[in-house]
């Protein structure tokens, strides 16, 4: 045998014993692992798992998307429902019946003033939800009349879409208002024509014997900024009216987006449904 291939030949027999080897340590190792968490911890509250339960059911694994730039929106996370993905509105339906009809164009879609409030088909209950909007550019109007849409969630609880940069009107009126009811922490208005961001989680009132046991609830990021935390909702929102719940919501809806004859843009629409942990 040539001395090169001795030498090969010692080499791979080197490697092979010190694989070896690692995996009879990695085996050991394993064997050896002490059990993870504990049960001889006090109970938490509720009496189904211990502090650090070791049987605790680990949460399902979720891979993140990406924030958006000005120029392209984000990508989102693996399990959300992608309700406008730059193309169509076939999520969508108008609220007088039939098919959505405002305008989509350039990865956008545009409210198609007269044409009335889209919703999607799909019903909801907690939520997170993302979307992205626009301002016309250059403005046009003043108070309420300037770039007016809004988001219902569930269909009947308003956070409002307004051009709120330099832009004055009342204060449950505002953009990241919960209309009528609960003003913004900030105005964190990006002027427009700029891309902007809701982030929100949403959970329904909770009915029990036709009466609401526990309110809704509203959290809203605006441009990475909060401006509702954890807000009690009073009931469905509407103009100059007293809120109130409305018997027959029932525990989901649909996401509804307004039409206040203002050609306002939405872009990367997703939501994620919440679900409990055990
Ligand atoms: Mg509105």
């Amino acid at each position: 045998m040539k001395k090169s291939s001795m030498v090969l030949l010692a080499f791979f027999a080197t490697l092979a014993v010190a694989m070896l080897i690692g995996f009879q340590v990695r085996a050991k190792g394993q064997q050896q692992k002490e059990p993870i968490g504990y049960e001889d911890t006090p109970m938490l509250p509720g009496g189904k798992w211990h502090v650090h339960d070791g049987m605790r059911p680990h949460p399902p694994i979720v891979t993140p998307g990406t924030f958006s730039s000005q120029q392209t929106p984000g990508q989102p996370p693996a399990d959300a429902i992608v309700l406008f993905n730059g193309k169509d509105l076939s999520k969508w339906k108008s609220v007088k019946g039939g098919p959505a009809e405002w305008k989509v164009q350039d990865g956008y879609f545009q409210v198609a003033p007269g044409t009335g409030d889209i919703r999607t088909i799909q019903k909801f209950g907690p939520i997170q939800l993302h979307l992205e909007w626009s301002e016309p550019n250059p403005p046009h109007g003043e108070s309420q009349g300037r770039g007016n849409s809004g988001v219902f969630l569930q269909g009947q609880y308003e956070i409002q879409v307004l051009d709120s940069y330099h832009n004055i009107t009342y204060a449950d009126g505002q953009a990241g208002a919960v209309y009528g009811q609960h003003p913004p922490l900030v105005n964190a208005c990006r002027p427009p024509g700029e891309w902007q961001t809701y982030d929100i989680a949403f959970t329904p009132a909770i009915w029990q014997g036709g009466e609401v046991h526990l309110p809704a609830y509203v959290t809203v990021f605006q441009n990475g900024v909060l401006v509702q935390n954890h807000t009690e909702i009073w009931g469905s929102t509407g103009h100059r009216i007293f809120p109130h719940y409305k018997p027959d919501v029932g525990s989901t809806g649909p996401l509804e987006l307004q039409d206040h004859h203002n050609p306002v843009r939405y872009r990367n629409i997703w939501i994620r449904e919440i679900k409990p942990v055990s």
